[in-house]
């Protein structure tokens, strides 16, 4: 039997270490090394009911394990097949447990492409991920496959960026392998920011190998032969097992000269953010990189053009990398056959706020966000009443009850005054004051803004102080017009996507929740 436990940072944070670590003790007491694994993972993505411990082959899920439940599960299941009631999972509001993981509710309607590997190995030895198929795509591209062919084998797939701008991920390594200059590179962004996003950092922390194949995969097609994985510091256990992943392909010869006797060389680099969130955009990140400060510039010339150090740079999000592997290995046709007409393939979202089943969940496009909200999530806490639904972080919006039946896919998003983003999903209930949300988010970007640009800078102050006097009944008549005026002025004006965005959650909380401030501003009159 293999005993896993998960060592994503949400259940180390709940002790999963320290869980980890009584088990090898007891193994080890009882003398039962050589028949029992004990094998450490990332993020399952049921965060809030860790730490998670998964017995296989049966799959017998447990749940808020603690050190002293330790020999009862080897003594009633690892050695006696019993399953151990009170460690199970309940569905809430119910008296029904659970006792697999592929039967929870959280797991049983998700698509785990991209994700599943992480439950299943140890991020820190490569062998793990080899054994499930590991690099076998990067043989096959640079054995079997020419890059212009792996170019379009990208597009055919429709895969798009999954950082925020949805931007064909095929048609962007195309760009940027047509452009003249040499070196060309390729960057991982792991500069994740949003509130309540961790989709990149449990990948990374994960299933590393899974992104550093993309990487090469991604080089080999664009030309490059140097690579940064660019990761915000605050992610220490997604640093470690990066720079780990690195040396290990280093060794095998998977990374570095010469990959595999191939004739292809590529290196890559780790290179920590500081945290800034406007570093999450591409020409502040790449200005980090170089070691300048981080602030956007004007896109009239493109990255895949000039980008890290004025030459043609290719940059992706993590979860877009980690889809690359699978695409390669079991073609385009069968991922485009996944998703809706215009984003293919399945999306990780993180499903956070006033809902049951907190965590990361992997989901096809074009599922609904009831089905994610209700089925996945299993509804709101207390029986509460659904109010919202802010998907795309902070630049996002809020979406009310009569979306929730709508698929959830780029287009659709963006048509109800959203975005996909990152995949950031905040829930709210009947409780939550919704011009107090839009403040939040504003708030958030305000303090995140880089200054460089009049519309952002001074614009998003202007328009928490109006939301500021709003909520404490100061509210003025004409405060709605202002906040639409500046809205424009920010979405239009802004130079990069941090100020084009910030309006969104207050655009999309008027359009759908305006008796709210309107409300806010009578009360006081
Ligand atoms: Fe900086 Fe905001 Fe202008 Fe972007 S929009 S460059 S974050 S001031």
């Amino acid at each position: 039997r293999t005993v896993t436990i998960c060592c994503g940072t949400g259940c180390l944070a709940y002790g999963g270490a320290k869980v980890a670590q009584a088990f090898r003790d007891e193994i080890i007491n009882r003398g039962l090394a050589s028949e029992v694994e004990i094998k450490t993972t990332g993020c399952h993505g049921f965060c809030e009911r860790g730490p998670l411990v998964v017995i296989r082959p049966e799959n017998i899920l447990y749940q808020r394990v603690k050190p002293a439940d330790v020999p009862q599960v080897i003594d009633e299941t690892v050695n006696g097949g019993k399953v151990i009631d009170r460690l199970l999972y309940t569905i809430p509001g119910t008296k029904q447990k659970v006792t697999y993981e592929h039967d929870v509710p959280f797991y049983k309607k998700q698509m785990r492409l991209v994700f599943g590997a992480n439950g299943y190995i140890d991020p820190t030895v490569i062998e793990d991920y080899i054994g499930c198929g590991g690099y076998a795509a990067l043989s096959k591209t640079l054995f079997e496959m020419t890059p212009d062919e792996v170019v379009d084998e990208v597009k055919k797939s429709g895969l798009r960026g999954r950082g925020g701008g949805g931007f064909a991920t095929g048609a962007k390594w195309q760009s940027t392998r047509e452009a003249h200059g040499d070196p060309k590179y390729v960057i991982c962004n792991c500069d994740e920011g949003d509130p309540g996003a961790f989709m990149d950092r449990s990948l990374m922390e994960g299933n590393p190998h899974a992104i550093i194949e993309g990487m090469v995969i991604a080089a080999y097609a664009i030309g490059a032969h140097l690579g940064y994985i660019y990761i915000r510091n605050e992610y220490p256990v997604a640093v470690k097992h990066a720079e780990k992943a690195i040396a290990q392909a280093e060794a095998m010869g998977l990374l570095g000269e010469n990959i595999l006797g191939s004739g292809f060389s590529f290196s890559v680099k780790i290179n920590r953010g500081g945290g800034a969130f406007v570093c999450g955009e591409s020409t502040a990140l790449m200005a980090s990189v170089e070691g300048r400060v981080g602030e956007p510039r004007a896109k009239y010339i493109h990255t895949s053009e000039k980008g890290l150090w004025d030459q043609p740079t290719v940059l992706n999000n993590v979860e877009t990398l980690a889809n690359v592997p699978l695409i390669i290995n079991r073609g385009a046709q069968w991922y485009s056959s996944i998703g809706t007409a215009n984003s293919k393939g399945t999306k990780i979202f993180s499903l956070v706020g006033k809902v049951n089943n907190t965590g990361l969940i992997e989901v096809p496009m074009g599922i609904t966000l009831e089905e994610i909200v209700y089925g996945i999530g299993g509804g709101i806490p207390k029986n509460k009443k659904f109010k919202a639904i802010q998907t795309g972080g902070p630049s996002g919006g809020c979406l009310p009850a009569s979306k929730l039946d709508m698929p959830v896919d780029f287009d659709e998003l963006t048509r109800a005054g959203s975005m996909m983003g990152s995949g950031a999903m905040i829930v709210m209930d009947e409780d939550n004051c919704m011009v107090d949300i839009a403040r939040y988010f504003l708030s958030f970007l305000e303090g995140e803004s880089c200054g460089k640009c009049v519309p952002c800078r001074e614009g998003l102050k202007r328009m928490r102080q109006i939301l500021d006097r709003i909520i404490s009944g100061q509210g003025q008549p004409d405060d709605i017009e202002l906040l639409e005026n500046l809205s424009e002025t920010l979405t239009w004006g802004a130079l990069c996507g941090l100020g084009g965005g910030a309006a969104n959650p207050i655009m999309s909380t008027l359009r759908y929740f305006r008796e709210e401030y309107e409300a806010h501003i009578i009360e006081k009159r």
